[in-house]
């Protein structure tokens, strides 16, 4: 275990840490941004490349239409003004990855401002600023293993060369490595939500850089920021930047200075390392595109992306506590992604009582899925079969117990509930004599609820068609005990 640099309580409680991320989502186009090339990921290197990505001399940019709605939605969803007109902007570096010498970006002009992310905070909302979500090409990947004749080669993939890219900036108003953890968690929600990016983090579709500094409690005034870069998970990064917080403290704490620079992460060690001094904004030499027109997004294609919009996660927990008569943690976890939310929306509108579905996901599913390391994706019980389950719960027609006996047998065998309960289920008792004969000793025992009933107290027949099929171990048919029951209670019975 890698050692941590030591500061006491006290040195801790002394600063507060500013944390800012700048988030890069890849978007889900058929084709890049500027050219007609395939933007599928794992293709065979440079087998998706032409003289536009490959940045040969001469070749023109066009810009590709679904980039730039796919990019306005996102913005709408994270509640962004869009400027009407944006402007793309060559911003000037070398690097092997990049043979154009420069990356067609947006810089004071970019398509979207002013958004917001809510977040929870110990247990309160607050709003996390967007500063900007512009437009911009990914560069290329070099790739630094597979070589097995030498470990010092390094090849180039351009098949990422001119992919689409949105960058969405948060202002520096993230104040701990837990609200980063939940502000991405929003974030990486929201765009799902759009269907405007896959969001796969392994796939390199969402990659985050954060940037944090510390400052004495109460001071106005930022510190000088680091920024960490290539962290592949929301946990990493939540772990990284709880190591540089302590790490800056403690050189504040001994009389040292911060240094502006790039930082890399190794989880292996829970470390960053500085990796180089950050370069100035100013050394990239933006400039206006000359071979883009100004990005207009009039007023008719605005209307027609919001119309697009699908209710966002935020809006639809709340309306599925309204709709169904959920708990607020319900609907949190029934809306961890749209196919989830939508799923349990169908099951949850055929199910006879909606809220025994989500108390069913929430007792009975959510435990054995994370016994089983298992994402509710992949879940073997469909929320179909969760909704039949209720049903046969509600109905009598099978015990909690077997309930829970039948979900065991889904997960053992991986397969949904309806093909086990076909399978396992219990041989029905329907003949009526089988069943009258039963309701009868019931109703002998109970003479005090019959009283009740024949008072007028009609509900009371729920009880005896739970003690009926509690005494037929829930084997009697229902609708037979229902019917049975409804004369057998009658006066003249
Ligand atoms: P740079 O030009 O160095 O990339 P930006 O102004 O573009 O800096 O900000 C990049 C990110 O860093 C933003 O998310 C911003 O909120 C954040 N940020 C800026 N200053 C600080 C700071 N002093 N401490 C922490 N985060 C900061
Ligand atoms: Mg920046
Ligand atoms: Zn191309």
């Amino acid at each position: 275990m890698a050692t941590t640099p030591e500061i006491s309580v006290a040195a801790r409680a002394k600063y507060e840490p500013v944390i800012g991320l700048e988030v890069h989502v890849q978007l889900l186009t058929v084709t890049k941004i500027f050219c007609s090339c395939s933007a599928r990921f794992g293709a065979l290197p440079n087998t998706n490349v032409c003289p536009v990505c490959l940045g040969l001399p001469g070749a023109l940019p066009v810009l590709n239409r679904k980039a730039v709605e796919f990019a306005v939605l996102a913005a709408m969803a994270l509640h962004c003004r869009i400027n009407q007109t944006s402007i793309f902007a060559r911003k000037n570096y070398f690097y092997p990855d990049l043979p154009k010498g420069y990356q067609i970006s947006q810089y004071d002009k970019p398509l979207a401002e002013f958004g917001a992310i809510d977040i929870t905070s110990s247990g309160s909302q607050k709003k996390i600023g967007i500063t900007r979500l512009h437009l911009e090409e990914d560069a290329g990947k070099s790739l630094h293993e597979g070589f097995p004749d030498s470990a010092e080669k390094t090849a180039i993939d351009l098949n990422r060369s001119g992919v689409p890219l949105i960058e969405i900036v948060s202002g520096p108003e993230i104040a701990s490595p837990d609200e980063a953890y939940e502000y991405l968690t929003r974030m990486k929600e929201i765009i799902l939500y759009t269907g405007v990016s896959d969001c796969n983090m392994e796939e390199g579709s969402l990659r985050c850089d954060a940037n944090v500094s510390v400052r004495p409690r109460g001071q106005r005034q930022f510190g000088t920021k680091t920024e960490i870069k290539n962290v592949n998970s929301f946990r990493f990064i939540r772990d990284a930047l709880e190591y540089e917080i302590v790490r800056q403290i403690a050189v504040l704490e001994s009389g040292g200075k911060i240094t502006q620079e790039t930082r890399l992460y190794n989880s292996a060690e829970g470390k960053t390392y500085s990796m180089r001094s950050k370069e100035e904004a100013h050394d990239y030499r933006y400039f206006p595109e000359p071979d883009l027109l100004p990005l207009v997004v009039d007023e008719k294609s605005h209307a027609e992306i919001r119309h697009s919009l699908p209710e966002l996660p935020e809006a639809r927990r709340k309306r599925m506590v309204a709709d169904y008569g959920i708990t607020d943690y319900d609907a949190e976890v029934l809306t961890a992604s749209k196919t989830l939310a939508d799923e349990f929306e169908l099951a949850a509108k055929a199910a006879k009582n909606p809220k025994r579905v989500a108390n069913l996901v929430q007792s009975e599913l959510m435990g054995r899925l994370k016994a089983k390391g298992l994402e509710i994706a992949s879940s073997p019980i469909s929320m179909k079969g969760v909704a039949l389950s209720a049903d046969l719960v509600e109905s009598g027609a099978i015990s909690g117990k077997m309930l829970k006996d039948l979900y065991d047998l889904c997960f053992e065998r991986n397969q949904d509930f309806p093909t086990i309960y076909e399978n396992a289920r219990p041989q029905q008792i329907t003949d009526p004599a089988a069943i009258e004969k039963i309701i009868d000793e019931i109703i002998a025992t109970n003479p005090k609820q019959l009283e009740q009933y024949r008072a007028g107290k009609k509900t009371v027949i729920g009880f005896f068609v739970g003690q009926v099929m509690k005494a037929s171990k829930g084997q009697a048919n229902p609708q037979m005990v229902n019917e049975l029951l409804a004369k057998k209670l009658e006066p003249n019975a």
